[in-house]
């Protein structure tokens, strides 16, 4: 089943449940400063779920455009995580509850999707004995239902309405198992998380108190890329129809097969920027444009890896733009300035990459050397601080060749420069002082003309 129709089927299937069907917000969220991005379909959602806002209905269903930093790393390393995904979702503020949560979910995924009951677990929260129960009624075998604690299956934000979650997994079998401890809910590519149920059924107050909330809520979230990932039968989102046409090209332009890590980075790094920019987020030093430079920084530094020193990520923008924006207009409105935007990046980019790049092997070069295991903080701060190059990426690069990277070094040149920063402040507001003296004396001389280039002129002749 393409990428498409589980989209499709997902909504169409909420649609009849009575869910209205709304479009994906933006990513860059609506009126909440104190959020970078959208990173889950929930979040349009929240002012309905804390009460600081009625909602128009009481049963949504979206597929959400999502894009998490916190999964930056772990892209092409764990099978599972994209730092741009797309989140399908149900809700329900104040309307149904657990049991019509669980019995849709069920049925959403063994009839719709036609997933093989075999494949699947199911994880609640550990002393939830409704959602255990639920899942019991739904035919799942009780030895398939594991309990999970706190920190994977609680979900709160501080105070405020909160509740347990339950999971489903697809179990890709042994032959991906991590080792004889392997389980569900481990970190390995076994068994591949692919639907959050959470119910939000109390309210944590001030003190901590878990206080029974009248109005319930249901907030769901399934990663499309991970149900197409099973449906397809194949074990990466990148083997799927959702990313094909973007692989080929950079596959194309870096001449590695689709397997190759670098590959799958620049893929996911490029959509995320594509929609970033469609939105108008442009590469900076700080904030979302911070986030955006960094993932086209880590992307471009791939290429480099693989041998490839011009600008190329444009036609894999490009890609991403002619995949996705039938679904997402954005995409075909701003193609251009998104296409430009990369552009001017990549240029700036590569113009003070090479050396740092020069600079870094020599740097390896010396350390293996003098049979060395650790690249000096103080150099990785030098590329950081000079190059741009991310710590992450300067580990990876030393770690091909067998090195680690003093890590605590570079946080502490790190703490240097804020420290000398703080101090420039400091002469920048003496030199105010020196202007504000300046000011003065025009205010009381009034203008004077200045005769030094006549002057000069005169006495040169
Ligand atoms: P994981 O444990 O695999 O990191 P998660 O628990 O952080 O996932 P949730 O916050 O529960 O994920 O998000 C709901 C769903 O969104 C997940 O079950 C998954 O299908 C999907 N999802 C989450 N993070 C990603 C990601 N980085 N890339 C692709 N899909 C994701
Ligand atoms: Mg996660
Ligand atoms: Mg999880
Ligand atoms: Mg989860």
């Amino acid at each position: 089943m393409e990428g498409k129709e589980i989209r499709q089927r997902f909504l169409d299937y909420f649609r009849r449940k009575d869910h209205v069907i709304l479009p994906s917000a933006p990513l860059i969220p609506a009126g909440d400063p104190s959020l970078l991005w959208t990173a889950a379909g929930m979040v349009p959602f929240k002012p309905y779920f804390t009460g600081a806002a009625k909602p128009e209905f009481r049963r949504v269903a979206t597929c959400q455009k999502c894009l998490r930093t916190q999964d930056i790393e772990s892209v092409g390393k764990t099978a599972r995580h994209l730092t741009f995904f797309e989140m399908l979702g149900n809700f329900s503020f104040g309307d149904y509850f657990k049991a019509e949560a669980i019995a849709m979910a069920w049925e959403f995924v063994t009839k719709e999707l036609g997933l093989d009951i075999d494949r699947l677990w199911f994880s609640v929260f550990e002393d939830d004995e409704e959602a255990f129960e639920l899942w019991c009624k739904m035919g799942v075998k009780p030895e398939r239902i594991v309990r999970l604690g706190r920190d994977t299956n609680f979900w709160e934000i501080g105070v405020g309405p909160c509740g347990p979650c339950s999971e489903i997994y697809y179990d890709f079998g042994p032959a991906f198992a991590c080792g004889p401890d392997c389980h569900v809910g481990c970190d390995c590519d076994r068994y591949l998380e692919i639907w959050n149920l959470v119910f939000i059924q109390y309210y944590r107050d001030e003190k901590g108190n878990y206080l029974p909330l009248e109005s319930k809520g249901i907030d769901t979230g399934m990663g499309l890329e991970r149900v197409a990932t099973v449906l397809q039968g194949v074990t990466s989102p990148f083997a799927t129809d959702l990313f094909r046409d973007i692989v080929a090209v950079a596959e194309q332009e870096l001449h590695l097969p689709a397997s190759d890590r670098k590959i799958k980075v620049v893929a996911d790094h490029v959509r995320a920027v594509t929609f970033g920019a469609a939105e108008g987020v442009l590469p900076s030093n700080e904030g979302r444009g911070y986030v955006i430079r960094r993932l086209l920084r880590r992307a471009l530094l791939y290429g480099v890896l693989a041998g490839r020193e011009e600008p190329f990520l444009g036609r894999v923008a490009a890609a991403v733009c002619d995949k996705m924006g039938e679904v997402y207009p954005e995409l075909v409105a701003h193609r251009e300035h998104i296409l430009r935007v990369i552009r001017a990046e990549e240029e700036r980019f590569l113009t003070t990459l090479s050396q740092g790049m020069e600079l870094l092997n020599r740097n390896i070069e010396q350390v293996l050397a003098r049979g060395g295991k650790v690249l000096p903080g103080e150099e990785a701060f030098r590329l950081y601080d000079t190059y741009g190059f991310p710590l992450e990426l300067t580990e990876e690069i030393c770690a091909e060749k067998g090195l680690a990277v003093d890590k605590e070094g570079f946080k502490r040149e790190m703490e240097a420069q804020r420290e000398r920063a703080r101090r420039a402040r400091e002469t920048v507001e003496y030199l105010g002082e020196r202007e504000r003296f300046y000011r003065e004396l025009r205010e009381e001389k009034g203008d004077i003309d200045f005769v030094g280039y006549e002057l000069l002129n005169t006495k040169s002749r």
